[in-house]
């Protein structure tokens, strides 16, 4: 038995797995495999539309929303979204972005070879530990669109609000990179102009991206856009302008249909909740561990912290794979220790975790 708290690719439903197995080399009487699927055959059809219908569904998508089914993961979006929306009052004009950690600072790193990027507000000078206050930001009232990331998969910050820009841009859409919280928590799809993130953190396998896209926000690309990143032709083409990603959106629609097995994202909203809240209730209970990260910023999903004797490291992660608590490492920019807890990971993984983490502190403490 083992926990796999990887930051992503990460763990998948175990069912999920299995059923996967047990269709992998003839499916449902089909004699073929879905990877050996033409994608626009009726069985693959079947398939794919299923996936869309359980995605709307699940996150409560609103009819004038399109859901795309793209590749090149959330660093490629981080080009294509300018490509697509910086000239969407005309010229290529300004879009705003906020800094909250290392995945925003790469997107605004790859917006401004595009168009001009206006930094609305940054946590950086205290290494990102909270999300700069609404009230801070200094947006740009041409906004072309504002971009946040959401759930900072690095560094753990959370949105635990959607902000309100509309009244300070003339009615900007938010654009939002939810691929490490996507399907993690009940969102109003109707405060965005887009949602988009790769599979791979917590819906499916890598090599999927999902972008959620309001319908007046379709025809507005550069020429120098192509045209398979283009979202409105990705969208008059129903996701198969290129072939698609059909294995990952295979998968993708299993996950969605144990989701919704389990109660949909309501349940897994409760869920994340009890599973986050046991973690960080250990960690603040004690001193031999520490977090940097503000307390009303806290990531649900991604949960960085620290021993007390960073020397102690190494031990740490030899002990917990012992136990079967595997990818514990923090990301490189950060150091210490992360704690991925997606969808996937039942509330027994972070029981055993905070198990663990007492063990050793009992024992090196
Ligand atoms: C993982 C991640 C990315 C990068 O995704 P790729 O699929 O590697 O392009 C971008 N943003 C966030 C928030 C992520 O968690």
């Amino acid at each position: 038995m083992v926990y796999n708290f990887s930051a992503g690719p990460a763990v998948l439903p175990k069912e999920v797995l299995q059923q996967a197995a047990d269709e992998m080399l003839d499916w449902h009487g089909s004699g073929m495999s879905v990877m050996e699927m033409s994608h626009r055959g009726k069985e693959y059809m079947s398939i794919i539309e299923a996936a869309l219908r359980d995605m709307r569904e699940l996150f409560a998508v609103p009819s004038n929303y399109k859901i795309l089914f793209l590749q090149g993961g959330a660093i490629a979006e981080n080009a294509i979204i300018p490509m697509n929306l910086a000239a969407l009052r005309g010229k290529p004009g300004v879009a705003d972005y906020v800094n909250t950690g290392s995945w925003s600072a790469k997107s605004i790193k790859e917006a401004r070879r595009y168009c001009e990027v206006n930094v609305a507000a940054t946590s950086e000078a205290e290494k990102f530990a909270s999300i700069p206050a609404r009230a801070s930001w200094k947006l740009s009232r041409n906004a072309a669109y504002v971009h946040l990331c959401t759930n900072e998969t690095i560094d753990g910050v959370e949105y635990q609000f959607t902000p309100d820009v509309a009244a300070d841009t003339d009615n900007a859409p938010i654009v939002a990179d939810m691929s490490s919280h996507i399907l993690s928590r009940a969102v109003d799809v109707s405060k965005y102009g887009v949602i988009y993130g790769g599979a791979q953190k917590n819906i499916g396998p890598a090599g999927l991206t999902i972008v959620i896209v309001r319908e007046d926000l379709l025809g507005h690309a550069l020429p120098i856009c192509p045209s398979a990143f283009d979202w409105k032709i990705v969208a008059d083409n129903d996701s198969m302008y290129n072939t698609p990603p059909t294995y990952a959106i295979y998968i993708a629609g299993l996950v969605f249909q144990w989701l919704k097995r389990q109660g949909g994202v309501a349940e897994m909203e409760r869920r994340n909740i009890a599973k986050a809240d046991l973690l960080y209730n250990y960690l603040d209970s004690t001193e031999f561990y520490k977090t940097r990260i503000a307390k009303e910023c806290r990531s649900r999903m991604n949960a960085p912290f620290f021993l007390h004797d960073e020397a102690l490291n190494e031990t740490f992660l030899t002990g917990a794979k012992e136990r079967g608590l595997l990818q514990l490492k923090g990301h490189k920019s950060v150091g210490g220790m992360r704690a991925s807890i997606y969808n996937a990971m039942p509330i027994e993984g972070v029981e055993a975790l905070v198990g663990y983490l007492r063990d050793f502190e009992q024992t090196h403490g």
